[in-house]
């Protein structure tokens, strides 16, 4: 009986805590619109290449596994122990979450001169998992329609962006997982610097430059431990096959204009996370989604 209290005394402080602790949640209508844009329209995208499809999901587990440790009470949500990484074959650096557990990593990312290296890509996918964890998605937009078809959810993506504070603070616990997740914290920045030379431009709604973000870690609060450090998932060799196996994906290198499937403008057209402003591409790919203004009844001449 004693044995029993003290059983039935844990449970309930178990979940005392848990409710005490519990930050927001993710809303169910954002996971569900994340699922519905996912099976209507982006899953042709991703890359048959099984390697590949494991190797992009192993890193991200390790993120997730890094945010547990650095934000546990975001990352406790049981909708973050489902996120899937898919790797999409479009050719842009871009990593996107579309809010429920989807994170698209675009192929352009593995491209040669953009993320060379396993941290460069890791530090990528970290920003995308730290908007999911932060609830960007269904912070910014409004309440999900089911009614809606993909490229009308798409174009809300494209006029309810993420604001330059959400981007700010995307960037900080980006960097918080990827330290507390093993790699190396002095390799973070890299991908912005060098992303910062091969795409010069402004940025655009309110966004800070490149090398802004790599001063993400010196702010965080966060002193990176040795202890934490841990080889990376791919070894040099093997993380450069893979890429190689990576760049075949996309078939068309040039843009949206040539790609005609519905996946392919959406991803083209979904904002770009990684660069501060969106390539002309993507403007392209945004206009394509436009609502048409309705035409109005036929006037009867008099
Ligand atoms: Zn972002």
């Amino acid at each position: 009986m004693v044995r029993l209290l003290i059983v039935a005394s844990a449970v309930a402080l178990a979940a005392g805590s848990g409710l005490g602790c519990a930050g927001p949640r993710a809303k169910p209508q954002f996971v569900q619109q994340a699922q519905r844009l996912h099976d209507k329209a982006l899953a042709p995208a991703i890359s048959r290449d099984g390697d590949l499809a494991d190797y992009v999901q192993a890193v991200g587990e390790r993120l997730l596994e890094g945010a547990r440790a650095a934000a546990p009470d975001k990352a406790a949500d049981p909708v973050f122990s489902r996120l899937k990484f898919h790797l999409v074959g479009a050719e842009l650096p871009n990593v996107f979450t579309t809010g429920g557990t989807h994170v698209y990593v675009y192929s352009g990312l593995l491209r040669p001169g953009v993320c060379d290296t396993e941290e460069e890509l890791a530090a990528a996918m970290a920003h995308a998992v730290a908007h999911a964890m932060n609830l960007d998605v269904q912070n910014t937009l409004r309440d999900p329609d089911p009614r809606l078809p993909p490229p009308a959810v798409a174009w809300q993506f494209v006029t309810n962006r993420f604001t330059p504070q959400q981007e700010w603070a995307a960037d900080k616990l980006a960097f918080a997982m990827y330290a507390r997740a093993g790699w190396d914290p002095e390799q973070y920045g890299n991908l912005y610097l060098k992303l910062g030379d091969r795409y010069p431009g402004r940025p655009e709604n309110g966004r800070a430059p490149l090398s802004y973000r790599t001063e993400a870690g010196r702010v965080s609060g966060l002193e990176p431990q040795r202890r934490w450090r841990q080889p990376p998932v791919a070894d040099r060799r093997t993380f450069n096959d893979l890429r190689r196996s990576a760049t075949s994906l996309g078939t068309a290198a040039t843009g949206p204009a040539l790609l005609a499937p519905e996946a392919q403008i959406i991803l083209w057209a979904l904002p770009n996370c990684v660069l501060p402003f969106d390539l002309p591409g993507q403007v392209q790919a945004q206009e394509l989604l436009r609502p048409r203004p309705q035409a109005g009844p036929p006037v009867e001449p008099n």
